[in-house]
């Protein structure tokens, strides 16, 4: 008998929450991973960054445990048959999963499991609090960050942030295996260069500071390794705390998208998260699109963001806001565009922040930016990137005749787009 742990967005041993329920039962634990061949079809490039970093990351958590880690491809529905069939389980053991088709396909699998006797036990291991566990006094969902935190700070201060530990058992099956190579699941090297796993105390105390100069390395960089779970978010809060509001601040945002998520699945539908946003009437227009995605739009911030992007799968976040807010506003182009693009190149590619950070930008989201604030890229500029280090790094030909001219005058944009908004909302 022998029960499985399912590795997801979650591939460290350490405070694991699921992967210390199974560990803590009698049967050994056969620990798996599943290239799911329905996510690989829809990648674009053979060269994706995410399916590199995670094939690195479960290498490395097959050395850890000693070769016992099970790496399968396919259809997890059908891989699950197999191994039914093949190992007398009694117990699947994983972590939640909170995008539309994780559910649908947790769902699939579980109702297999039971059909056989099978219990499938999931936990929460990817945020701190979820689905009804931060509520207002009224029993319903913030859709405003500020008082969101605020209870979310209180309820972690009534209890105690669990720890997981459980990197020194050994309650695997003693069957080992080989991994498959990048190339075997049909991949190459991606040629991007990966964030290390830690941050230190220094940059969290200086990050209030330092977080919206896209120059300085004021930021983590941590996000892949929170998209994928080679951190723990409650390791992270516990470093946090006492040292940097702020940036406990940021951590709390990505619970608040979960939370939203969660509440608002019309989200996952393409739907702005308020419905009337939904009436704008978009230019989309094909050329300025693939400027915008090119980083040939002549606006300098706009450009090295782009840039930043494509050549690396990560954008500085003051950057980012900028970029959607000029894609939205000034180029009146459907935010689900930019967020398409972003879904492509991202390494740290999360559906809930990604999703929250556009609608934030559209003025469509919850707590978003007023549709009728439209960033000035200059005045961004001259306020974040003075010394313009940041743009001269990804945008080299600025001095010289080959950069672009603007692709639209700033002016006319924001009369341009006030005047689409107020039509679509009826102001
Ligand atoms: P730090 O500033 O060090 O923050 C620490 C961690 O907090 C981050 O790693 C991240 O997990 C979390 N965090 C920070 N800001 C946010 C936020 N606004 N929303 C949710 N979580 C946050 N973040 C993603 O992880 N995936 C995305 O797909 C994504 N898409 C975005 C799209 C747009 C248009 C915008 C404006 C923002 C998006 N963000 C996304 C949020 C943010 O830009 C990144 O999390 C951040 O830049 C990652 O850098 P860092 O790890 O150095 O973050």
């Amino acid at each position: 008998k022998v029960s499985i742990f399912w590795f997801r967005r979650d591939l460290r041993i350490e405070d694991n929450h699921g992967l210390f329920q199974a560990l803590s039962q009698a049967e050994p634990v056969l620990p798996l991973f599943i290239f799911d061949s329905n996510i690989l079809a829809r990648l674009p490039s053979k060269k994706d960054g995410r399916v590199e970093f995670i094939h690195e990351s479960i290498s490395q958590l097959s050395e850890m445990i000693g070769r016992h880690l099970c790496v399968k491809q396919g259809d997890p529905l059908a891989i699950f048959k197999e191994l039914l069939a093949e190992w007398d389980v009694v117990r699947i053991y994983t972590n939640h999963d909170y995008e539309r088709y994780g559910i649908d396909r947790d769902a699939a699998i579980s109702t297999l499991a039971n059909e056989s006797g099978i219990e499938f036990c999931t936990f929460k291991d990817q945020v701190v609090f979820e689905k009804d566990e931060v509520l207002s006094g009224a029993g319903t969902p913030y859709t405003v960050f500020t008082p969101y935190s605020r209870k979310w700070k209180a309820i972690l201060a009534e209890t105690s942030l669990p720890n997981f530990h459980s990197s020194a058992s050994t309650n695997y099956i003693s069957d080992t295996f080989t991994i498959p190579s990048l190339e075997d699941i049909g991949f190459q090297p991606s040629g991007l260069v990966f964030p290390q796993a830690t941050v230190a105390d220094e940059l969290i105390k200086a990050y209030g500071q330092d977080r919206d100069f896209p120059a300085k390395p004021g930021t983590s960089r941590l996000s892949v390794h929170l998209r994928f779970g080679t951190v723990s978010i409650r390791a992270l809060v516990r470093q946090a705390l006492g040292k940097s509001e702020v940036w406990l601040n940021e951590l709390i945002w990505r619970d608040f998208y979960f939370n939203i998520l969660h509440h608002f699945p019309h989200i996952s539908e393409k739907h702005s998260f308020r419905k009337e946003y939904d009436r704008m009437n978009w230019r989309n227009n094909e050329d300025e699109f693939k400027a915008w995605c090119e980083g040939k739009t002549g606006y300098p911030i706009v450009d090295a963001g782009m840039r930043e992007l494509n050549a690396t799968g990560f954008m500085h976040n003051r950057v980012r806001m900028i970029v959607a807010s000029f894609l939205v506003k000034h180029l009146l182009i459907d935010w689900r565009w930019g967020e398409a693009y972003f879904a492509e190149k991202l390494l740290d590619f999360d559906f809930a922040a990604n999703n929250g950070g556009w609608q934030w930008a559209a003025g469509s989201g919850c707590d978003a930016a007023p549709y009728f604030r439209v960033f000035n890229p200059t005045l961004q500029t001259q306020k974040f990137d003075q010394s313009l280090a940041y743009i001269k790094k990804w945008v080299p030909e600025l001095q010289e005749l080959t950069y672009p001219a603007p692709i639209v005058n700033h002016e006319f944009a924001r009369v341009r787009v006030l005047a689409a908004y107020k039509d679509a909302l009826g102001k």
